[in-house]
């Protein structure tokens, strides 16, 4: 389930809060975020992700009512629904991609599912990478790792901002096969803000969720 109902978001100093467009889908949809560059994909994925905090509206994601939790209830939630790709990757430059892999577990409290690991590292053919450090990933193969580790535990909601914008054909193609086999299997909620064709091609059951674009005519005399 994901319903947005009038929220704003304002950054600190920002001249006009961020409007985004009403939406109400139910589990197992899938959007495609779209919308000019700075129109507020990425803050849309954050809020959505209970990263950032909305100024005014309603936003329920899976189970959550994210504007009632806590930011522990939030931290308590992301773990156990949310796989989310952010547009710059947070991995963590201290460990390998094989650590970096286990955190979610960890995170957890759980074991590392090493065959789950492998799996993934086989299918988005990061198996040379498993012992790299993240500076040593180009950045398609560190997009990969960070979706590797978002998908890791079956999330049931996934956001990923751009997840695609740095591979090529056929590991596009890999990423866009996970998605479509999670969204399948756990019934999983995705939401991808993307221009990539490609995307689009391969989610068809997807429906588009337009951002309008950053409001340029407002500030024209
Ligand atoms: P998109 O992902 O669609 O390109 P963003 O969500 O990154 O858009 O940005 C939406 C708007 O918010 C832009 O005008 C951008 O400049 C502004 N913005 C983004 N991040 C910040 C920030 N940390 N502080 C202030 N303004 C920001
Ligand atoms: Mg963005």
């Amino acid at each position: 389930m994901l319903l947005v109902e009038g929220l704003t978001y304002r950054y600190r100093g920002a001249p006009a809060a961020l409007q985004f467009p009403d939406l109400r889908a139910g589990q197992g949809s899938q959007m495609l975020l779209r919308g000019a560059s700075g129109s507020g994909k990425s803050t849309l994925l954050a809020l959505l992700a209970g990263l950032l905090t909305a100024a005014s509206g309603r936003l329920q994601v899976g189970s959550a009512d994210l504007r009632q939790l806590t930011a522990r209830q939030a931290d308590a939630w992301r773990g156990r629904e949310l796989g989310f790709v952010p547009q710059r990757l947070h991995l963590s430059p201290g460990l390998d991609v094989l650590h970096n892999l286990a955190l979610p577990y960890v995170a957890a409290g759980q074991a590392v599912d090493h065959a789950r690991v492998q799996d993934l590292l086989d299918r988005l053919g990061l198996q040379a990478c498993a012992h790299r450090r993240p500076h040593q990933l180009s950045l398609g193969q560190a997009q990969r790792v960070a979706l590797a580790r978002a998908v890791l535990r079956r999330p049931r909601v996934v956001l990923a901002d751009e997840p695609t914008a740095h591979l090529d054909d056929a590991t596009t193609a890999a990423v866009l096969k996970l998605l479509a086999e999670l969204a399948s299997s756990e019934h999983a909620t995705l939401v991808i803000a993307t221009h990539d064709a490609r995307v689009a091609q391969v989610l068809q059951q997807a429906q588009v969720w337009q951002l309008a674009a950053p409001s340029e005519l407002e500030s024209l005399p």
